[in-house]
Parts: structure tokens; sequence; C-alpha cells
């Protein structure tokens, strides 16, 4: 089976939505229809303008970057998924390591985001990965491993196969270390083999597995050449259009 190979953009907390605008017009009008797909993680204040932007392009999408694991109520600030879905946005991005790390994010509130995401019909970008000191230990793989038994490995199999993973080294993001195309290639084989133990090679071949950590337009056609990695989720370079438009054309 042939997994769909993915750029994802990660805007985080920046630009304001004039610009977020005109980076999103930058990207849609640069990209041809026939590349693979590639997904916009813009503020919730931007999807609705984002999304009516990428229309016209077939294979660009926009992300949401964290959503309520609730579907409603008296949480102020907090957005649902159902809001998220009603302007535009197919995707949310979960677990990303500054959500962890910032804002306390658990395993068990992420499984239950990730209920909440897939009940609506979005699809998330589950983000996995390992600090520095775990990866001098030797023990990233275990540590992935749990994180993925604690926030996915609750799902039967049809529910899994909706998920895309991001496998971000946390000391590769916004760091300017890039995990070698090696060393990704390795974890990410590994958490295939992961996914095949739990749902069967099947799923475990059909599923994205995108790579993040200071992907550039330098390095990211070796990266992602690399047989296990299908695409990246790109913060910083997302943010320039003509860098982020290099990384979608280098599959
Ligand atoms: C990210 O935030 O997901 C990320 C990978 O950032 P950067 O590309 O800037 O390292």
């Amino acid at each position: 089976m042939k997994r769909q190979q993915i750029a994802a953009g990660n805007w985080k907390m920046n630009k304001n939505y004039t610009e977020g605008r005109q980076l999103a017009k930058a990207i849609a009008d640069g990209m041809d229809e026939s590349e693979n797909l590639a997904i916009l993680g813009v503020p919730a204040t931007h999807i609705k303008a984002v999304s009516g932007i990428v229309k016209k392009v077939a294979n660009l999408e926009v992300a949401a970057q964290n959503c309520h694991q609730a579907e409603s109520g008296a949480y102020t600030g907090e957005i649902s998924v159902s809001m998220i879905k009603s302007v535009g946005a197919k995707y949310v991005i979960l677990g990303h390591s500054e959500r962890r790390e910032y804002f306390n994010e658990g395993h068990e509130l992420l499984a239950a985001k990730v209920n909440t995401v897939l009940g609506k019909r979005l699809i998330p970008i589950f983000c996995c990965g390992e600090p520095l000191a775990i990866r001098e230990a030797g023990t990233h793989v275990a540590h992935v491993k749990k994180q993925l038994e604690d926030s996915l490995f609750h799902l039967k199999k049809n529910a899994f196969s909706k998920i895309i993973i991001a496998y971000e080294p946390i000391w590769a993001i916004g760091t300017g270390v890039t995990a070698s195309p090696q060393q990704a290639q390795d974890m990410h084989k590994a958490i295939r083999a992961l996914l095949a133990d739990k749902y069967g090679a099947t799923v475990a071949d059909g599923t994205s597995i995108l790579y993040g950590g200071s992907v550039k337009p330098a390095n990211a056609k070796e990266i992602f050449g690399q047989p296990d990695v299908d695409g990246g989720l790109v913060g910083g370079a997302s943010l320039k259009a003509a860098d982020f438009l290099q990384i979608i054309h280098s599959f």
C-alpha cells in the first residue's frame, strides 16, 4: 500500500491575520496540483481565511494546532473540534512537545483529545519524540513506544488507521540541529515495527510517519528520501513561502 507523503507546516504562534493570509496565498499559488499533500497548521484565528485560500488547490489542507477534548461546554478560552471543523480544518496537531511541556498535556489528556478529533472525523497528526537526555541514554525507542501505547494504542484498528504520526525528537525542534537521515530512518522503522506488532503489517505500512525537527530546504530531500520517512512536520521553515514550497517540492 502506498503511503501518503505529506509536508505539514506548523506556524505555531506566528503571523498576524494579514501576514497569515499572505503566506497561505503564496504557498497556494506556488503549488502544483500533481504534488503530494501539504498541510498548513495555522493559528485558530486564521483557519477560516486560510481554508478559503487553500480551497482552490486540491492537495493543500489546513490543520488546527490544538483542540479541547470536550465537545462543548464551560471551558473559557478553549476551542472545540466542532468549531475547528466548521471553519474548514481537516487535521488537528496533537501532542506537540511544546503543548506537552508548557501546557502539561499528558498521555491521558492526549488520548481523550485523539478520541474527540476522530469522533468528529478529523485527522490527528500525533506528535511523539524524546528529549536529549533520553536520546543520550539510548532509551528513545522505549520512550516513544510508551507515548504511542498510552495515547493511541487504545484505538481499534480502523480508528488507528486514520492517524498520522509525527516523530519529533525534542532536541531537534527549533534548535537547528537535525536528526541525521539515518537516525530519522532508524526511529521511523522502529515506530513502524511497533505499529505492525499492535495493528498488523497492513496498517503499519499504510501509516504516514512524518519527521519533525529543523527540516529545511537544504535537508528535506535527504530526510524525505528515507524509506520509512513519509514527509515532515516543519516549524520555522514553514513560515517563509519560498522555503516551505521548496520543502513541498523535495519529495
Ligand atoms: C515543530 O515545531 O514541530 C518543528 C519541527 O519545528 P522546527 O522545524 O522549527 O524545528
